[in-house]
């Protein structure tokens, strides 16, 4: 199968469990070619992991109004870039990362769309701010005015236990319940990827983050 094929076949498969969940194409490893076909076919949303690779990126393809999602750790001496250049960052793990971004998000631009990420699983592992810390993070962010906090993302654990994984994408459900319930407003569930999203979709995921299924197996070398 071509990628344009690939696509289509996920894009059939995303609309017929859910009307308004997005598809973020997650293009870490692939080069800019592969997404400037994906945008022929109607993507606009992409995302990256690494600082410098997702900028060359950007760089090549600056014609395109494509939507950046910095979906990767980002250490604090690696804001400025993501700051000036990114539309979203799902994975704001502490408070001095969001104060970087915030203070760097240029006035000319909309604030930076930013979700919550949370150590669902509890691995030592995993970056993310354990589900008990997620509301003090979400209090300071909203003092934030260069960035919208828009919700919660997670990585689950890397298992084909079903009852596991249904109870992490349960556990995010409840968090995003949770803060709005406390008058947040927030509409974001960034959570699903290539082997789980079915399932997350049912518990709620507003964004699904595909790599392998779209692009096919990374070369880690
Ligand atoms: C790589 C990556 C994805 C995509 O994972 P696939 O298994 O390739 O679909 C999604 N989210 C994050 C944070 C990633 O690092």
């Amino acid at each position: 199968m071509t990628l344009q094929q690939r696509y289509q076949r996920l894009i059939q498969r995303l609309k017929a469990v859910s009307t308004d969940c997005q598809l973020v194409a997650v293009s870490k490893t692939f080069p800019a070619n592969d997404i400037e076909t994906l945008y022929h076919e109607g993507q606009r949303d992409f995302g990256e992991n690494y600082v410098q690779e997702w900028y060359e990126k950007s760089q090549a393809l600056s014609a395109l109004p494509i939507v950046w999602h910095f979906i990767g750790p980002l250490q604090s001496n690696k804001t400025r870039q993501v700051a000036e250049g990114a539309h979203w960052v799902h994975t704001i793990d502490r408070l001095k990362i969001a104060t970087r971004l915030n203070d760097q998000r240029p006035e000319s631009q909309p604030p930076l769309q930013v979700c919550i990420q949370v150590n669902v699983s509890a691995e030592t592992s995993k970056s993310g701010v354990a589900p008990a810390d997620v509301a003090t993070l979400a209090a300071s962010i909203k003092h934030l005015p260069r960035l919208c906090l828009r919700g919660l993302m997670c990585i689950p654990e890397a298992t084909d236990n079903e009852a596991a994984l249904e109870q992490q994408f349960k556990t995010m459900q409840g968090l995003l319940q949770d803060l709005n319930q406390q008058g947040y407003g927030l509409d974001t569930l960034s959570m699903g990827m290539s082997a789980d999203w079915p399932l997350a979709v049912q518990y709620g995921a507003t964004h699904i983050r595909i790599g392998r299924e779209l692009f096919g197996q990374r070369d880690h070398a």
